[in-house]
């Protein structure tokens, strides 16, 4: 049910009128003066807003010498790619003998495809050879998880630009960080545990691309713990 503007008299939908019954003042045209201003004052609240937004992302971003080198440093992380994180030989029968560098674009363009997993999986219902065998899988798991985070860190740098934030981004480096390091250590542990069986079909070593990555990683959670503290107060002066 609509009320008349003026009068607050109440309009029954039979009244196709454009006048008041009641008091006579023209609906449509009442105060659109005031209407024009309300809606003015919207369209400058948006574009404060549109303002901030588009300032905030540039300055997030961009905004000086140190927030380009972030923004850079969000991407980087990206080279352990192609760096040889592990070197391994293989003594497989299903394998056939080979000497080789881990790296993940290697391996998950050429290796990952070719690899027996049903053999593999087989290996850690092995007593002696279960866990290790496990502990293996679990750390390439780890580098491919540590990947995904890199790349959510990416997304959320430019999700939480225009509100100057960078909570997520700490927490994000920090998962692949941990990741990185777990997945060496694992790496460590289970060739040394199944080079100690009488089975023992992988010999091998970290190698520095792991090193590089867990630096690059670690240095991304110290400029976005930095980034964030200047976040906080750049938004202090917006409030
Ligand atoms: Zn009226």
């Amino acid at each position: 049910m609509a009320l008349c503007p003026k009068c607050h008299g109440i309009l029954n939908f039979w009244n196709v009128k454009a006048e008041c019954p009641y008091c006579g003042v023209n609906i449509p045209n009442y105060n659109w003066e005031g209407n024009l201003d309300a809606d003015a004052e919207k369209a400058e609240k948006a574009w404060v807003k549109f303002r901030k937004f588009t300032g905030n992302l540039k300055s997030a971003l961009f905004g000086n010498l140190f927030r380009i080198i972030r923004f850079a440093f969000t991407f980087l992380p990206l080279v352990v790619l192609i760096l040889p994180l592990a070197s391994y030989s293989l003594n497989l029968p299903f394998f056939g003998d080979s000497s080789t560098n881990f790296t993940l674009l290697d391996f998950s363009m050429n290796t990952l495809l070719s690899l027996n997993w049903g053999s593999l999986l087989g290996l850690m219902s092995a007593e002696s050879l279960g866990s290790p065998v496990a502990m293996l899988i679990f750390s390439i798991l780890l580098i491919y998880l540590a990947i995904v985070f890199g790349v959510l860190n990416f997304v959320f740098v430019l999700l939480k630009a225009p509100s100057l934030k960078a909570g997520a981004n700490i927490v994000l480096c920090i998962l692949s960080t941990l990741s990185f390091a777990i997945a060496g250590l694992l790496f460590t542990i289970s060739v040394s545990q199944i080079g100690a069986t009488s089975t023992a079909f992988i010999d091998g070593s970290v190698q520095f691309g792991l090193f590089v990555g867990i630096g690059l990683f670690a240095l991304n959670v110290i400029l976005n713990v930095l980034i964030n503290r200047s976040f906080k107060k750049q938004r202090a002066t917006q409030n």
